[in-house]
């Protein structure tokens, strides 16, 4: 069984084998961590990611990470909170399970999640890490070669959301 474990850091610095990156539909960049990415994995990710064509909510697609220390991006599309009565923690859940599913595809061992959706798109993070560590762990059960699950809070507060679940 994998190990989840949540620190507090800036995502760009971990040199796993996946970092998750919490992008908009266009996939072509924005702020918050989605800019923190880009800045840091240089020119080259945008011009990989304007040749996905975009991707939905909910799911997920794979690129490399350029000037990054880790070896992969998995971009997901997290869901804008409104009232929690429009899916979106339905959505929120299928952004974990189809970036660990992916990875699990390519055959990845480490991987970090930010707080998908926590920042500009409003979702609850009380809620949000629950949603998180839940999908993650019954999504573990179908990828075994996956040995690490970190979740990377921005804030001491964010963090302590999760260690009260893990
Ligand atoms: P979204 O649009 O999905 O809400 P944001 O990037 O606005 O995405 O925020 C998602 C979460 O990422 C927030 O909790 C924010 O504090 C956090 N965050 C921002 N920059 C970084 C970073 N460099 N490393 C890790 N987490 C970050």
């Amino acid at each position: 069984m994998a190990t989840l474990q949540a620190i507090c850091a800036d995502i760009t610095t971990l040199p796993l084998d996946a970092i998750v990156n919490a992008a908009n539909s266009s996939l072509l960049g924005g702020g918050g961590v989605d800019g923190a990415i880009h800045r840091a994995a240089g020119r080259q990710l945008v011009e990989e990611c304007r040749r996905l064509n975009g991707c939905k909510t909910g799911q997920a697609k794979l690129t490399a990470a350029y000037a990054l220390p880790c070896r992969h991006v998995i971009h997901t599309v997290g869901p804008v909170w409104q009232d929690g009565r429009h899916g979106e923690p339905q959505l929120l859940a299928a952004c974990y399970r189809n970036s660990l599913l992916l990875a699990h595809t390519h055959a990845l061992k480490s991987i970090a999640f930010p707080g998908i959706s926590t920042g500009v798109y409003r979702f609850p993070k009380d809620e949000a890490a629950r949603i998180a560590v839940d999908s993650v762990r019954m999504t573990l059960q179908e990828c075994p070669g996956i040995e690490t699950i970190t979740f990377c809070c921005f804030s001491d507060q964010d963090l302590t959301f999760y260690q009260n679940l893990l």
